[in-house]
């Protein structure tokens, strides 16, 4: 049996992400879209996008949702509204929501950990939150109302480039890789992941970020390309953090495509999704780029379309005014369209090593 765990080490990373070679990128994506086949197989999971509040306390210099811009309209769905969309993607048969917000502490606890619970008895389908970084207490009682899965990027592992886009609270420091230590122990699958193209990002940190996908054992890696809001600090590309050109990391789709492959072949058994920020990128084959080069699940949108917009954490994404139907059939057809299948049920992490084919 292949082992579970393909080492790669620092150097042979950085060297990948360096390499500019077109055949020598082609191996790169062959090798792992075979890893990507032995390990969790042709199945593309489906995982039903709520987005379900735009507020956020945080003044995250990349983000649109950041607190200090104050042009977005800001709304938080109702609980029958997120019912809602649940049911729809029960109807659709994917076996997964997950529900995102901004980092919005009018959603309390005790009322999401209420609507975790109807949507598992009422669905059953597996739910992922994506809450930003709320106190212990609030991820205990979620994992107790029977959430299976916490997403929480980690963002980049250069601490002070962290410490420049992602500014604590007033009253609280931000450690997501400790949070994402205590969210294993408390029984979730946890995702991580980060942004390709950061101003200041450079290939060495990039190389860190995907050891680090590794050392943490993710279950689910999500990556995509920084794209710049011109509500925020970034916004102008923040190129006052910029490094000389041969350094920094371009946010272009073949780093992106690098950075997933490579997460595959460090992380065979993870859950990889092809994102959407990617899909942004290359509106025509985006998704498909991933899905070949190492990504093994998509996340459609099911937020209703009134709200879609307004969810907007970098500006031109892609199906903000597509209805849930219709991103499920582009999504299906576009999965058909490279040869592999809609995978059924909840696609949890599976441990089990290489699959037999
Ligand atoms: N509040 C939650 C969810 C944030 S949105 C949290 O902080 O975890 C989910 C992800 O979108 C973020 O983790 C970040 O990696 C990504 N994102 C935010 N702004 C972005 C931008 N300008 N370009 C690309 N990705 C961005």
């Amino acid at each position: 049996m292949t082992p579970a765990v393909i080492f790669m080490l620092h150097r042979e990373i950085l060297n990948w992400l360096k390499e500019t070679g077109p055949k020598m990128l082609e191996a790169l994506w062959r090798e792992a879209d075979a890893a990507r086949r032995a390990f969790v197989g042709d199945d593309v999971h489906l995982r039903g996008l709520i987005e379900i509040s735009n507020h956020c306390a945080r003044q995250c210099a990349y983000c649109g949702l950041r607190a200090g811009n104050v042009k977005l309209e800001r709304y938080r769905m109702t609980e029958k509204e997120i019912l809602g969309c649940a049911n729809d993607a029960a109807d659709y048969g994917y076996g997964t929501v997950v529900l995102q917000a901004g980092e919005d502490f009018g959603i309390s606890a005790e009322w999401l950990a209420g609507i975790v619970k109807r949507i598992k008895s009422e669905t059953g389908l597996a739910v992922t939150l994506s809450m930003g970084e709320r106190p212990y207490e609030d991820l205990a009682l979620w994992r107790e109302a029977g959430a299976d899965r916490y997403l929480l990027r980690f963002e980049t592992s250069d601490a002070e480039l962290y410490g420049r886009i992602h500014p604590p609270l007033p009253d609280r420091e931000t450690d997501r890789i400790a949070i994402l230590r205590e969210l294993r122990k408390l029984g979730y699958e946890i995702g991580s992941g980060v942004m390709v193209g950061i101003p200041g990002q450079t290939l060495e940190s990039l190389a860190d970020d995907i050891m680090l996908f590794s050392e943490l054992d993710l279950d689910m890696i999500g990556v995509g390309p920084f794209i710049a809001h011109p509500g925020t600090p970034l916004g102008g590309g923040g190129y006052e953090l910029a490094l000389p050109a041969e350094d920094q990391v371009p946010a272009t789709e073949e780093m992106v495509c690098k950075v997933i492959a490579l997460a595959r072949l460090a992380c065979p058994e993870a859950n990889i999704p092809s994102t959407t920020a990617l899909a942004t990128l290359n509106r025509d084959y985006g998704r498909e780029l991933g899905l070949m080069r190492g990504a093994n699940v998509v996340m459609p949108n099911l937020t209703p379309v009134e709200y879609r917009a307004k969810y907007e954490i970098y500006p031109s994404k892609v199906c903000i005014y597509e209805t849930a139907d219709a991103c499920r059939s582009c999504i299906n057809n576009r999965i058909v369209s490279i040869g592999r299948q809609v995978g059924a049920g909840a696609g949890g992490r599976r441990r089990a090593g290489a699959i037999a084919v």
